[in-house]
């Protein structure tokens, strides 16, 4: 059993998230798994990873799948993201990923984000589902002379590995971006842009099922057995039996799990905030007319958005308890941050906060394979708070993979393989290592 490293309401499946992007969708009633059946593939866990997997296994490969999810349908990260279905998707500078990977493996693995951010669009588009587009592309907003110099390398690598962006004066990014005393000028990626995420976890749901996939809610996988070459998913009111079965958990990672996969990645609490939809004075105020995903150079990164119907979306992690007690803390840090980005915004009403978990790994890159013990088990871990663009490409590549097709140069992509190194198994242990490393983000911040 892997621990519960933060508060347990953070882990509670009995009521729905409380974000903006629930409210402004139709609740999820999925049944839960009442009966016991038989599948070629099993999949644990309804976020984009577990749904893209079913839907390409389902519509593209004709295999039986299973979708099991502890609450409903996009409670974890999915359904309560920022929605920036852009890149990039790991934690490591562009130079730092061509220093790791051979030059091939690096180009390739930065295709297959640009793949998967245009995935997004065309799963959409096939499956004929909306996705509340918007923006053009990012904006990464330099947070010192320093860090712009830095942006600017960034984009040199980036353009080497085929990626559209260009860098951004403080004056330029001014005109069409925002100006203020936290920004010294922006890297701008120009593909992809903000999303609904709750909408392409529907979507991606309800195709999923369409082609036949079965997709059952409140069905937490309580209990894994072998049964010769049968996996046997226990369920409080059914079982699965699977030939093959995906860990599509990524962040909640609070049920049991084979012990090739214990202990490799960590959950890490990220938070949000929207306003109330603001009045044209007041953005004027603030100085944002643009619709582009944003976040800044800090380590310990804050991103927000403008959303079309004039609310101000920000999130930031830190928090390493998840208590609901510090709830207040977090919305007030929340709104120092605004304060420090936007100092003439004046105080703004908030109508939404939430948090969610998402998974980092030692190795910084997001992850993809079969364990080794036992190949019939796929997984994905750390997607380091760009899962948009990368699980439900990685969730389309299982399906590919467990379907046997030949794989493409990025799909088996160097840097997505191999499992991450392990973590320190006790809770407190990994509780102490996420503090550590917030304390020297942030004294990293504020020296660069
Ligand atoms: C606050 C926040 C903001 C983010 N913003 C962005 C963003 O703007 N752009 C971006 O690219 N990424 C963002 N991310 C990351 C992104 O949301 C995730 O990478 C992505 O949603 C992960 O998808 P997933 O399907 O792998 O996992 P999830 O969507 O987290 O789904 C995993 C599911 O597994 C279920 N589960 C766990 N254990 C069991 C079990 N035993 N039985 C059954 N089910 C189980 C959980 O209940 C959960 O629903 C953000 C994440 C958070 C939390």
């Amino acid at each position: 059993m892997s621990a519960m490293i933060f508060h347990p309401s953070l882990y509670d499946r009995r009521q729905y998230h409380t974000s903006y992007w629930a409210a402004q969708n139709p609740a999820p009633h999925l049944e839960a798994l009442q009966a016991d059946i038989q599948t070629d593939v099993a999949i644990i866990g309804g976020g984009y990873t577990g749904l893209s997997c079913a839907l390409h296994l389902s519509r593209d490969h004709g295999l039986e799948t299973t979708v099991l999810e502890a609450g409903d349908i996009g409670w974890g990260a999915s359904g309560r993201n920022a929605g920036f279905n852009t890149l990039p998707a790991c934690k490591l500078a562009a130079a730092e990923v061509f220093r790791r990977w051979p030059e091939a493996e690096a180009r390739a693995f930065f295709e297959a984000q640009r793949e998967g951010q245009a995935l997004v669009y065309e799963l959409a588009q096939d499956e004929g589902f909306e996705l509340g587009a918007c923006g053009q592309g990012i904006f990464q907003v330099a947070h010192s002379r320093g860090a712009l110099a830095e942006l600017d390398e960034e984009g040199r690598w980036l353009r080497q590995a085929g990626i559209p962006c260009q860098t951004l004066s403080r004056e330029a990014f001014a005109e069409i971006g925002h100006d203020g005393p936290d920004q010294f000028g922006a890297l701008h990626m120009t593909e992809g842009g903000g999303i609904d995420p709750m909408q392409l976890t529907l979507g991606l749901a309800t195709a999923a099922r369409r082609h036949g996939a079965r997709l059952y809610a409140r069905s937490p996988m309580q209990q894994w057995r072998k049964d010769g070459a049968w996996h046997v998913l226990q369920t409080p009111q059914g079982q699965v039996r699977a030939r093959q079965v995906v860990v599509a958990t990524n962040g909640y990672r609070d049920g049991e799990e084979p012990a090739g996969l214990r202990h490799r990645a960590l959950p890490a609490i990220s938070n949000i905030l929207v306003t109330a939809p603001l009045s044209e004075a007041q953005w004027q105020a603030i100085g944002l007319n643009n619709l582009s995903p944003m976040s800044d150079t800090r380590m310990l990164v804050t991103y927000y958005r403008r959303l079309p119907d004039n609310r101000l979306l920000l999130g930031a992690r830190s928090d390493t308890w998840g208590d609901p007690q510090r709830d207040a803390r977090m919305q007030a840090a929340l709104h120092a941050l605004i304060a420090r980005k936007f100092p003439d915004a004046g105080p703004l009403a908030v109508d939404y906060f939430w948090r969610g978990l998402v998974s980092v790994t030692r190795k910084l890159v997001p992850s993809w394979g079969r364990l080794d013990d036992d190949p019939s088990v796929l997984f994905t871990l750390g997607c380091f708070g760009s899962g948009v663009n990368t699980m439900p490409w990685m969730g389309r590549t299982l399906a590919r993979a467990i379907a046997g097709q030949p794989l493409s140069a990025r799909e088996q992509c160097a840097v997505f393989r191999n499992l991450p190194g392990r973590l320190p198994s006790r809770a407190w242990q990994q509780r102490l290592g996420l503090q550590l490393a917030y304390l020297h983000y942030g004294l990293q911040d504020r020296l660069a």
